[in-house]
């Protein structure tokens, strides 16, 4: 069985063969601007327009939403994108950045949208040319969601919105926006409904974007305010008081556990990046000089990386055990522990560099006498967010112990 699962059917073969190639001849070379670590600190035209002159490259080809059916713009090919995904981390490209439309717009809105919108806007969404932001949190409102008060009242054929999301990743650049709001306030979950939302086009008129600067000094992240915006009926997904049901669509992909997989590339960062993973801590750990050795040769060092060495490789281990079918006895329990143990592990890889650079590693991007010219030092930065990001990690614990382990609630 698990021999069979991972080897590739005939179509599979064939698309392998046609990505290899296309990724050969098409390859868009380092770029010509420094990039962030993900898709959600890009700051400055300059890197989204490169990104996204990749991203309809790619589509345009036939490797981003190849397993969506084609009347939606998809390449209509059946377990396809996680070929595609793995040749583009093969070849290093560019990553990729509609990250919210592609993991969680794109399936919810084939899920529950009308045939319309669907035609509408997946294809847009699929080349890059609209990037997607996911307006949930709110400052009263963020692991319990449920909380949401953003308000739209309904007038006849539209809804006038008002409210405060926050920490909307990508809206200083989002056309569209996946919206979770409040419809009826005498119900908690069945008072929810969804919506998708044109913000670009209302800016100045009902909608204000406020960038928040994070404490690596990138805008990642913003406010998004709604006075009296006011949107038509049919941008509604699914009935009026079930945007729960939706949300929980879209959170699924968040958290890697939905049925589709994302379109993901391989992470090309800029000219001096380097990676940011245990093999990239021993790299350091061997040209860092501690007192009068490499730190890499210290036993107090020495034990740590190793510790990050094992972690990593026992997290792909675990990530096989998606390919084995007799090993997936619950849908979220991978997806749920990957995304837990990738975020935290990820975290101490960074915090341990920081430590192996001694005083060094306080020195920052821009600053030459910087070591790995202060990546490791932004990476520290941004590792918070990432344990935070699309579930906290006491949040997924929770999740994993009640309700794949079965555990009893602990309120
Ligand atoms: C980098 C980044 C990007 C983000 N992008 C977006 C985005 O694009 N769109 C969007 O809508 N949101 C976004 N968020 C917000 C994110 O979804 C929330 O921050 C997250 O859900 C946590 O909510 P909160 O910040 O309100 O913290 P809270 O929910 O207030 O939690 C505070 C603390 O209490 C703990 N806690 C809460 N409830 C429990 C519980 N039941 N059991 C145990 N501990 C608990 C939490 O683990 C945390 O430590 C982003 C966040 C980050 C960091």
């Amino acid at each position: 069985m698990s021999i069979n699962a991972r080897k590739d059917s005939p179509q599979q073969t064939e698309f392998r063969q046609y990505c290899q190639d296309w990724l050969a001849d098409n390859h868009p070379g380092e770029p010509p601007v420094r990039l962030p670590l993900t898709a959600l600190e890009i700051m400055t035209e300059d890197q989204l327009n490169y990104l996204q002159a990749w991203q309809k490259s790619a589509y345009d080809a036939g490797l981003i939403g190849c397993d969506y059916p084609v009347d939606v713009g998809g390449g209509g090919r059946t377990d396809c994108q996680r070929v595609a995904n793995a040749e583009m981390i093969a070849a290093k490209t560019p990553f990729l950045p509609n990250i919210i439309g592609l993991g969680m717009a794109a399936p919810t809105v084939l899920y529950h949208a009308s045939d319309e919108l669907k035609q509408r806007l997946l294809p847009r969404l699929f080349s890059g040319e609209d990037i997607w932001c996911q307006g949930f949190s709110e400052p009263e409102a963020g692991s319990d969601l449920a909380s949401v008060q953003t308000f739209a009242e309904r007038k006849g054929d539209k809804w006038v919105i008002n409210g405060h999301k926050v920490w909307t990743s990508l809206a200083h650049f989002a056309e569209w926006m996946i919206l979770l709001l409040r419809t009826d306030k005498s119900q908690k979950h069945d008072g929810l409904s969804y919506f998708v939302v044109p913000i670009r086009a209302a800016l100045g008129s009902g909608v204000t974007v406020r960038p928040l600067i994070k404490i690596t000094g990138e805008t990642g992240f913003n406010e998004v305010i709604f006075d009296n915006l006011e949107v038509d009926d049919s941008l509604r997904l699914d009935e009026v008081g079930k945007g729960w049901q939706v949300a929980m669509t879209t959170l699924l992909h968040e958290r890697g556990a939905g049925e589709l997989q994302t379109p993901r590339s391989g992470g090309l960062k800029s000219k001096s990046s380097h990676a940011t993973n245990a093999a990239g801590l021993l790299a350091l750990a061997r040209k860092t000089q501690r007192g009068s050795k490499p730190a890499s040769e210290d036993p107090l060092f020495r034990d740590k990386l190793m510790r990050q060495v094992i972690r990593e490789e026992a997290l792909k281990q675990n990530q096989r055990r998606a390919q084995v079918p007799a090993l997936l006895d619950h849908p979220m329990r991978l997806a749920l522990q990957n995304k837990l143990l990738s975020s935290e592990i990820f975290q101490d890889t960074a915090a341990l560099a920081v430590e192996v650079t001694g005083a060094s590693g306080s020195l920052y991007l821009g600053d030459e006498n910087a070591p790995a010219g202060g990546q490791w030092h932004m990476s520290y930065m941004n590792s918070y967010g990432m344990t935070i990001a699309a579930g906290t990690s006491e949040v997924q614990r929770n999740i994993l112990g009640e309700r794949v382990l079965g555990m009893p609630k602990s309120k």
